[in-house]
């Protein structure tokens, strides 16, 4: 009987998606603040006339045309621009997905131009976390044990991996959701576990494909200023791209991408730098 009394006290406290669960907020009472171009810190990630062409037959388009980008360690981003813009070739070249036809990316002050490719790899494992418009979460885990997987892949032990999890997760606000597979999580949960899996191996710098464009405009705004608070603790450097002007309520600065090129970079003003 005392099972079925547990099973009815969870219900009589609204179940396991109950209110009492959803009311934990890791921006509760935490100040984010932009950082207005004064960054010290060091470069974190280089792009220099960087040039991308695609061959399709006879023709070729340019997907990129000399972009030129510098963040140090603690900027958060913007890459804004339309569809076709060149945003998701840009982080693919920055994340040593793809190869640039010109011009260079140098991460941490190595250039990937002059990696091999076990280099790159250990760069895109290490150094670089993702985030994606579709979250691409493993559906048959729990959201604790996708976080851990890239740790798990990294070789991280067991006990470390664990703690290394459930302290991002709870950074994340999900610390009481996180025995639930991606299925009973909302959107903006699933995101948020993969910004925790993002960063668990440590890494200096995470790349974001449109992270809220499945999501909601209410529930996209917290995943930015998540972000922002993730930025705050974790002392990385975030780089969002994005055709949704809501990135302008959190980046530092936002780069507009038109044609495969930096076409204007927007900074913020003294005034708004306070986040509410
Ligand atoms: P965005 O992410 O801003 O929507 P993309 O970087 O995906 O833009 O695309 C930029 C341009 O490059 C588009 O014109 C697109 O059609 C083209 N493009 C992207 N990937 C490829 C590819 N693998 N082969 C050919 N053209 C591509
Ligand atoms: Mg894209």
């Amino acid at each position: 009987m005392a099972f079925l009394g547990g099973i009815l006290g969870r219900i009589r406290r609204g179940g396991r998606h109950g209110a009492a669960d959803a009311a934990i907020d890791p921006l509760l009472n935490t100040t984010l603040v932009r950082r207005l171009g004064q960054n010290e810190g060091e470069v974190v990630l280089a792009c220099e006339d960087v040039e991308r062409e695609y061959e399709i037959g006879a023709e070729r388009i340019r997907a990129l045309s000399g972009v030129d980008l510098e963040l140090r360690r603690g900027d958060l981003v913007g890459l804004m621009g339309r569809s076709g813009s060149g945003k998701t070739t840009l982080l693919n070249i920055i994340g040593g997905l793809d190869r640039p036809t010109r011009g260079e990316v140098t991460i941490e002050g190595r250039r990937i131009g002059a990696m091999s490719d076990d280099e790159v790899t250990a760069l895109r494992r290490y150094r670089i976390g993702y985030i994606f418009q579709s979250f691409a979460l493993l559906p048959v885990l729990s959201a604790l044990e996708n976080v851990e997987l890239p740790m798990h892949i990294a070789g991280v032990g067991g006990s470390e991996r664990r703690r290394r999890a459930e302290q991002l997760l709870t950074l994340v606000g999900l610390g009481r959701r996180m025995h639930h597979r991606p299925f009973e999580l909302s959107g903006g949960e699933q995101q948020r576990t993969a910004i925790a899996r993002a960063l668990a191996n440590r890494p200096s710098l995470i790349l974001a494909d449109e992270p809220i464009a499945e999501l909601d405009s209410v529930t996209g705004l917290q995943i930015l200023k998540l972000l922002m608070r993730v930025r705050d603790v974790e002392n990385v450097t975030v780089v969002i791209a994005t055709h949704d002007p809501t990135i302008h309520e959190v980046s530092d600065r936002t780069y507009h991408i038109a044609d495969g090129r930096v076409a204007r970079v927007e900074t913020y003003e003294e005034d708004q730098a306070t986040v509410a």
